[in-house]
């Protein structure tokens, strides 16, 4: 019997043309629309049955892609999306992610996978020497800062046992995370998911977590701290902790550092707040997000170990027919987190960094920085709002004077129905307020404008 897949004949060849002309067709797009969520019921009344034992052939399950399920998806590049963190991935890292999607990369292992992780251990390499890891360093690319943090914090948890048993210790009965109170939620849900407390350190007025007070935690639960997870860019405010004096009382007390810089981190391209950085050259971990602000696809999250052998040692896994692969004492990426089949995701990074060179990341970074400190005057004039928090790396966050949360709701959702915003309503101090959120270099001061005035 024929398969009636698995070949490549003349209608292969023009269902191709068509996907690429797809694919030329968005990313060339510009301005890109917002896009609108529509409800299951109007999705399935629109696209009809998909999913049949014939098929329904290509061209047709392309159309109602482009004419139904896309437009029903938020453009995350969209100029004027400002909310959460959006995305921006450059036309290169675009592009190449359909020749890794062609290439069927097993990206586990170095067998399988060399020449892909080869070159995603050279992207890796760039974020390595821009926090001052040392050239022992090294790390794999993950899906998102969730799954970094939880594979960083694991990591921890084994070198803490790891240095408990050589002492002849007792292992505590539960493992505690000393974090900030800025922390991502995902840091509390990776502890959850490890079974381990954590331990918030109380910030001062300034909301960055220090030296003194991480001490003081590791000091009240000894033996109980896995590690100390610093945030390098909170998500909320773009707050970094005292990095370098964290990890000095980390090196004093022999605690695992991880640093969680997966929206930040991409600020140690940029000279103008580098500086503010300092210190994450001490960090045993740290995880950051190309997906985030350095222009690179979903998904895509750099997880960087100071001793790749204490991740090998937790996450490696073991099985007869992985012997194989193991022979050589290969660099192989499954063994540095929580995974083992995996896409070589982090290609479509390393090919924009090599199309566009490292400057042009610096730049991209510095425009949006720019953008964020324009967007902080404006509001700072703009009689009907205030700055909660000063603008810090690319994010703005501010109130709208007078407002309830209830308008703060309706306000977004009427400018997402529209088609003009998005911009969604966040909370600092219990108290609601908007952000904004740039990583996008294509957005212009002249939207921000258009924003601000819509608030009025
Ligand atoms: C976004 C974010 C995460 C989670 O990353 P995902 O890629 O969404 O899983 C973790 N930490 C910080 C600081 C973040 O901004």
């Amino acid at each position: 019997m024929t398969p009636s897949m698995h070949h490549y004949d003349a209608e292969t060849d023009a269902l191709a043309d068509e996907v690429v002309k797809y694919a030329r067709w968005r990313t060339r797009l510009d301005p890109v629309p917002l896009g609108e969520a529509k409800t299951e019921a109007e999705l399935r009344e629109a696209c009809g049955e998909t999913i049949t034992p014939e098929g329904i052939g290509g061209y047709k399950a392309l159309e109602i892609f482009a004419e139904t399920l896309q437009p029903a998806c938020l453009s995350t590049d969209y100029t004027k999306y400002l909310s959460f963190v959006p995305a921006a991935p450059s036309e290169a890292a675009v592009l190449f992610d359909l020749v890794v999607g062609a290439s069927s990369i097993y990206g586990g292992s170095w067998t399988e996978g060399a020449g892909a992780v080869f070159a995603e251990n050279e992207a890796l390499r760039w974020l390595a020497d821009l926090a001052g890891l040392p050239t022992e360093s090294g790390g794999v690319f993950v899906p998102g800062g969730t799954v970094g943090n939880l594979s960083a914090m694991v990591g921890a948890r084994g070198a803490a046992k790891k240095r408990l048993e050589a002492a002849g210790k007792p292992l505590p009965s539960r493992w505690a995370f000393v974090v900030s109170d800025t922390a991502h939620s995902s840091v509390p849900a990776a502890a959850m998911v490890m079974d381990a407390d954590v331990i918030p350190v109380p910030t001062g007025s300034d909301r960055r977590m220090k030296g003194p007070e991480v001490a003081a935690a590791i000091a009240e639960h000894g033996t109980r701290i896995a590690g100390v997870v610093a945030t390098a860019g909170s998500t909320n405010l773009g707050i970094i902790d005292d990095l370098d004096s964290i990890g000095k009382v980390c090196q004093d007390a022999d605690v695992f550092f991880h640093v969680d810089a997966a929206y930040g981190g991409a600020g140690l391209a940029a000279p103008s707040v580098r500086a503010d950085f300092d210190g994450i050259e001490r960090a045993d971990s740290i995880i950051i997000d190309p997906h985030k602000w350095l222009f690179a696809p979903f998904d895509c999250c750099a997880l960087l170990w100071r001793d790749p052998d204490q991740a090998r040692e937790v996450h490696a896994q073991h099985a007869g027919y992985l012997e194989f692969l193991d022979a050589h004492g290969d660099w192989n990426p499954s063994d540095f987190a929580i995974h083992l089949t995996r896409r070589a995701r982090g290609l479509p990074f390393w090919y924009s960094i090599a199309t566009y060179g490292t400057d042009a990341y610096a730049e991209a970074v510095e425009i949006t920085l720019d953008l964020a400190r324009s967007a902080a005057a404006l509001i700072e004039k703009a009689p009907h709002l205030k700055l909660v928090w000063s603008q810090e790396l690319s994010i703005c966050a501010f109130e709208r004077i007078g407002w309830d949360a209830g308008q703060y709701q309706a306000w977004s959702e009427a400018q997402m129905a529209s088609g003009e915003s998005f911009v969604v309503p966040s909370r600092h101090d219990k108290q609601p307020c908007f952000r904004f959120c740039f990583v996008n270099p294509r957005t212009t001061v002249a939207e921000v404008e258009s924003i601000i005035a819509a608030l009025a």
